[in-house]
């Protein structure tokens, strides 16, 4: 079983800590496996720590700063310093390189990646969130489809003791057949305190029904009244341009049918929507035909759910994937996808960094440093992905606490061995985690 484990940094460092102590958002019904072990550690966030020696890249658009020590206190940044202050706790990460964690502007957060031995549903989405962090990915937006147990989580989330991603939720996805299905569902949603509602316009490459228009523009009237944010899957150029006109307030895919038309990339930067290009969704769909190359990467391995790399290696699963319509088209889709990432970059569209991971066959963690791959494929630079998966990430999501390296937000970052500025695989060479300025287990 995963146990949530939290180390304070100052003690990371010192030696090999034979204890720990479960999250203090644990809810009372957590199994007394459980139960905080018999060691005494003072709480986290008494006092400042001074992370020291690192290079940092704060995510504001600044270039990497050297000689800062990065000072974090209670759980949130103080500040970028010239020196440590008096009486604080260091941490030495010399040699390294800091950067903001990551935001994923859509992912699903769902239970289904925890250790089998887990059973309660709390335990189970913590499994997934704490399998987000280890790989650098300190927030998440669950667009659509997270146990209810979730927003309890969301909402003791604001701690300094957190040691497990963000995350924010959409509740059911919205795709009713008629304007009656789609209030019900929104309404539930937002009566249950959804940050984000989530439609879904779409009828798989023609094989489905699409959403029809008086349903969406029940579910945006709902959402507007609860003044929530929309955020829509799409497919298809024409439904994106129609939904930014009715509002949306999140593109939570790439437009895949076509190259962009100069109208759509204006009607982006007018709205100023951002948009979200989940290229390693189409990955998804195409790939398990075969032994995919990355199921003998040690990054990969290092913390993949064995269960699902039998489920997607059995030949059956192969053989469908292989004579499946629809991942044919999606493959085509994904150079589309990458093609338009290229233009609307260039047209300085918001991009928000996104991959749709969480379903099944979308390992998380792992799938989001393939979105940097396929992202770099595209064309961007590595600073260009970087801020998409930071300060861009955390604007579009108007998450005010996270994104950047500044005084007053969560501690949330990432320590590399490798620097990242220059060339995006350096991403993969994790140090560490923390989130709050608490070490996330890594093992
Ligand atoms: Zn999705």
């Amino acid at each position: 079983m995963i146990r949530q484990t939290i180390f304070l940094a100052s003690l990371l460092f010192l030696a090999a800590c034979g204890g720990g102590t479960t999250d203090s958002t644990s809810t009372p019904d957590a199994p007394a496996a459980d139960a905080p072990a018999s060691v005494s550690i003072p709480q986290p966030g008494i006092g400042a720590i001074a992370y020291t020696g690192a290079e940092i890249w704060d995510g504001t658009g600044s270039a990497l700063q050297q000689g800062m020590v990065l000072v974090a206190r209670d759980g949130r940044i103080e500040g970028l310093m010239a020196d440590v202050p008096a009486g604080a706790e260091i941490v030495d990460l010399s040699g390294r390189f800091i950067v903001p964690g990551f935001v994923n502007a859509h992912g699903h957060v769902s239970g289904r990646w925890a250790d089998d031995s887990v059973r309660d549903a709390t335990s189970r989405v913590r499994g997934d969130l704490e399998l987000y962090a280890r790989y650098g990915v300190t927030t998440i937006l669950s667009l659509g489809g997270a146990p209810a147990e979730t927003l309890a989580i969301r909402d003791a989330q604001a701690s300094p003791s957190l040691a497990h991603a963000r995350v924010f939720v959409a509740g059911q996805v919205v795709a009713g057949n008629t304007a009656d299905q789609a209030s019900a569902v929104a309404l539930a949603n937002l009566e249950n305190g959804v940050d984000w509602l989530k439609l879904r316009v779409d009828d798989n490459l023609g094989t489905g029904t699409k959403m029809p228009w008086a349903a969406v523009q029940v579910a945006m009237n709902a959402a507007k009244a609860s003044e929530v944010p929309v955020a829509t899957h799409i497919f298809y150029m024409e439904d994106a341009y129609r939904l930014l006109n009715m509002g949306t307030g999140l593109i939570a895919h790439s437009v895949r049918d076509r190259e962009v038309s100069d109208e759509f990339v204006q009607a982006m930067l007018d709205t100023g929507v951002c948009y979200v290009p989940t290229l390693v969704r189409e990955v998804s769909t195409f790939v398990y035909a075969e032994r995919p190359d990355w199921f003998d990467d040690p990054f990969f391995l290092e913390a993949a759910k064995q269960s699902e790399i039998d489920r997607v290696s059995q030949a059956e699963f192969r053989a469908q994937v292989a004579a499946s319509p629809t991942a044919a088209g999606y493959r085509n889709a994904l150079g589309q996808a990458q093609d338009n990432l290229r233009i609307l970059v260039g047209s300085g569209v918001p991009i928000a960094f996104g991959t749709d991971s969480g379903p099944a066959g979308r390992f998380p963690g792992y799938f989001e440093h393939m979105e940097f791959d396929l992202m770099a494929e595209a064309g961007l630079t590595s600073r260009e992905i970087l801020m998409s998966a930071t300060s861009v990430a955390a604007q579009c999501l108007d998450l005010d606490d996270v994104g950047t390296l500044e005084a007053g937000k969560w501690a949330d970052f990432v320590v590399l061995r490798e620097n990242p500025i220059n060339d995006i695989r350096a991403a993969r060479s994790i140090d560490a985690v923390y989130i709050a300025g608490n070490s996330v287990a890594r093992n």
